[in-house]
């Protein structure tokens, strides 16, 4: 038997590529100093998985930006507009793909599935020419090799890699899709050059990651499957295919016929694949078992996943491979380190190196039975035991609130036609109203303010004082711009769902749990490990501060319960739905004291609703369902003269529209200015029933746009949405813009919507 990892964090445990990183762009350090930061992160990642008594040292998933940019360019598939020549790239080459330079913009990065790690999008053409460029990876094995492991040598799958590249240049009319599969013939003899090459350097197993088998394909992709594994099936080499992410049942019968040695599957995200496999995958093949959770931090229940082993390992015996379900990338990599976290909720997770070790255990209990790790189970236990009846995991209130919901609970008293007299008469605003969405710029003393609070610095008083300070200062800004809905600017604000975390009760917080999102930048999600319950307001105090300060209607402005849940680690004893109505009803009570307090105008944020959407069609409608239904239990305990907003910041919606209806929001704000209002096409022809403020200008840019920009799109606006329900306001928070250039494009956004005001 046989433990392994499909790939393993590259960011270091102190985050050490990042630091690396940031220095080499700065042009702070030597040249060579990356690279050798790079070789020491890769030896010292290889070391862990060899303490963890691992079989294999997974070779080729570490990258100084990531890995889809690595494969396009060992495949000479270096974006023409750069002018680059294939195989010619060195780092100022390498980075200017990843970030751009002068003369172009960087290549397009987008999520990994539904993780949010965020791969850089390969740039094809329809005549594209491949050659191999392996050397990179060629230099890792030896690396390996020279140190006595045993690589693993870990490849994209030809299909996976078409899948998620962009061809440009296809002819008007005819399929992407279609035109991608067919460079699959150019493609597939590099793969078989880097196979031999592999082979050559005696590599035994190769892993091949085909996720895209999780998706729904299109027939030609499918059936294109047993063709690319029959053309790729080397002499010596073995090919061990990897899938992840979701069930792919539906492929065990093509994949039991073909000559690959071994296939990997996630049993986390869907173990009923353990069934399919038992009926349908040889057992003279290997099966890799993707038992440990590689997308989140939950220590596992080992006594429960030796049950759901011992079938597999009485068929497979030897053959049968332990691994986390997909790559650690998606967790941090140490919990040693984490000493400041309450040791009751430590006890309850593992990261990446603690799961290396749970591999271990694992396999030591299936080979000699688990009296000989007693001692490891017992505490796996134990802590299981500890997180079952944890008082701060269950809370029979919390449990009982969410059980008593009833459909009115997530109905607003009327329907939207008859509130909106009401708010019109209630609010009085002019036409086209104008509104920003929520954070003004975070100024360096209000990051150092908050940063000497958070470490006991600064007196609670005096951080008011400084707070309040700046409320003002947002106050008096938007006033002199003339601006109709205000905001307090947020700058109390680290982080929009992190400041929501720490009020509410079931959050912890890491010092040092960061995963990578993309190149250098990582994230450090909150953990959301029990029951969810607000125990005293949240942003009452400042809001209302705001408020009085001005004879203008502030907006109330929150995180909502899907975008909490979504960039969070959270509890997997639990189904997400559950979660979501916990968080929905926690805001609700917010919401609700936030009207009482006077507030008119309530903006409930939910930028992550489009990204929690499953990865088959098929499970769509259900999450959807509650996702929509969470927001609106959020939403529907106030009046009907009491306004709701909510915002998203990205602009593909079409196909979810329905669902941002069912939202029910008075008021949508979307980003819309980067497809030159494209979009709301299909707002138009979906005839959306509600207000929208589609974003006027892109807050991504310092760029000052001039007036007349901004008019020429709410003209275009005009055309799908009725004058009556058109908002006028920037794409999205405007905490990474300076003043400068905030005063300016917000006063030229005032400034057309007047203009417009007066063509009516
Ligand atoms: N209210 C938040 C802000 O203005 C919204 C941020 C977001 O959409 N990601 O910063
Ligand atoms: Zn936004």
């Amino acid at each position: 038997m046989k433990t392994h990892t499909l790939g393993f964090p590259r960011i270091g445990a102190q985050r050490e590529l990042k630091f690396a990183l940031e220095r080499h762009w700065r042009g702070e350090s030597q040249p060579e100093v990356l690279p050798q930061m790079a070789q020491e992160l890769r030896t010292r990642h290889w070391l862990l998985q060899r303490h963890a008594g691992l079989d294999f040292a997974t070779t080729g998933d570490f990258s100084l930006y990531d890995t889809m940019l690595d494969h396009a360019l060992m495949f000479g598939a270096v974006p023409q507009r750069f002018g680059f020549t294939p195989g010619r790239i060195g780092l100022a080459e390498y980075f200017a793909l990843a970030r751009g330079n002068a003369a172009q913009g960087a290549m397009e990065m987008t999520k990994w599935f539904d993780t949010n790690y965020h791969f850089l999008v390969p740039e094809l053409s329809p005549d594209q020419d491949f050659s191999l460029h392996a050397q990179g990876l060629l230099d890792a094995v030896r690396e390996v090799e020279n140190r006595s492991f045993t690589p693993k040598a870990v490849l994209i799958g030809p299909l996976t890699f078409l899948w998620l590249s962009k061809i440009h240049g296809v002819p008007e009319g005819s399929d992407e899709a279609e035109a991608k599969l067919a460079l699959l013939p150019r493609l597939l003899p590099i793969y078989q050059q880097l196979l031999a090459a592999l082979e050559a350097r005696a590599v035994a197993w190769v892993q091949i990651d085909e996720p895209v088998l999780a998706l729904d394909l299109p027939p030609a992709w499918v059936d294109a499957l047993p063709h690319v594994y029959r053309t790729l099936a080397p002499a010596h080499l073995r090919i061990l295919l990897a899938t992840y992410f979701e069930s792919i049942e539906a492929h065990l019968p093509t994949l039991a016929t073909l000559p690959i040695h071994g296939l990997h599957l996630d049993l986390v995200r869907a173990p009923h694949q353990a069934a399919a496999a038992l009926r349908l995958w040889p057992r003279d093949k290997v099966l890799s078992a993707g038992v440990i959770d590689g997308r989140n931090i939950w220590r596992a229940d080992l006594r429960a996943v030796l049950v759901q082993l011992k079938p597999l390992h009485a068929r497979w015996g030897q053959r049968l491979w332990l691994a986390p379900s997909c790559s650690l990338l998606h967790c941090p990599v140490d919990l040693a380190p984490e000493t400041r976290l309450d040791p009751q909720v430590r006890r309850w997770l593992a990261f990446s190196v603690q799961k290396l070790a749970e591999l271990g255990t694992l396999k030591r209990a299936l080979q000699d039975g688990e009296a000989a790790e007693e001692t490891a189970l017992a505490e796996s236990d134990a802590a299981q035991r500890s997180r079952r009846s944890s008082p701060q995991v269950q809370q029979p209130a919390v449990r009982a609130r969410v059980s008593a919901l009833q459909a009115a609970d997530a109905e607003r008293q009327h329907a939207y036609a008859e509130r909106r007299v009401q708010q019109r008469a209630r609010l009085k605003l002019p036409a086209f109203p104008t509104t920003t969405i929520g954070s003004f710029p975070q100024t360096n003393e209000i990051r150092v303010a908050r940063a000497r609070f958070k470490r006991g610095e600064l007196r609670e008083a005096l951080y008011r004082e400084q707070m309040q300070e700046a409320i003002g200062q947002a106050v008096r800004e938007q006033e002199a711009l003339g601006l109709d809905v205000l905001v307090h600017g947020e700058a109390e604000r680290n982080d929009m769902v992190e400041y929501f975390g720490e009020q509410l009760s079931g959050y912890a917080f890491t010092d040092n749990g960061w995963v990578q999102s993309y190149g250098s930048r990582c994230v450090k999600p909150p953990v959301l490990f029990g029951d969810v319950a607000r125990p005293v307001p949240m942003t009452v105090e400042w809001t209302r501060y705001a408020q009085g300060l001005t004879k203008r209607w502030m907006k109330g402005m929150l995180t909502g319960p899907v975008t909490m849940l979504q960039w969070s680690f959270v509890r997997d004893d639990l189904p997400r739905e559950q979660v979501a109505l916990q968080l929905a009803l926690a805001l609700r009570d917010e919401v609700n004291d936030l009207e009482a307090a006077g507030i008119a105008v309530i903006q409930i944020d939910e930028p992550a609703f489009r990204e929690g959407l499953p990865l088959r069609r098929a499970d769509w409608a259900t999450y959807l369902e509650w996702a929509a239904r969470a927001f609106r239990i959020s939403a529907s305990g106030v009046r009907d003269d009491t306004q709701i907003h909510t915002h998203m910041c990205y602009s593909e919606f079409n196909d979810i529209l329905p669902s941002i209806a069912a939202m029910d929001a008075d008021v949508i704000t979307i980003e819309t200015s980067r497809s030159q209002m494209e979009l709301l096409r299909g707002f138009g022809d979906f005839a959306y029933p509600n207000e929208i403020g589609p974003g006027v200008y892109d807050i991504h840019s310092p760029r000052v746009p001039d007036a007349n920009e901004m008019l020429a799109l709410l003209r275009k606006a005009r055309e799908v949405i009725p004058d009556d329900r058109l908002w006028v306001n920037p794409d999205c928070g405007l905490k990474t813009r300076g003043w400068e250039e905030t005063r300016g494009a917000l006063r030229h956004m005032v400034e057309a919507a007047r203009a417009l005001r007066t063509e009516l």
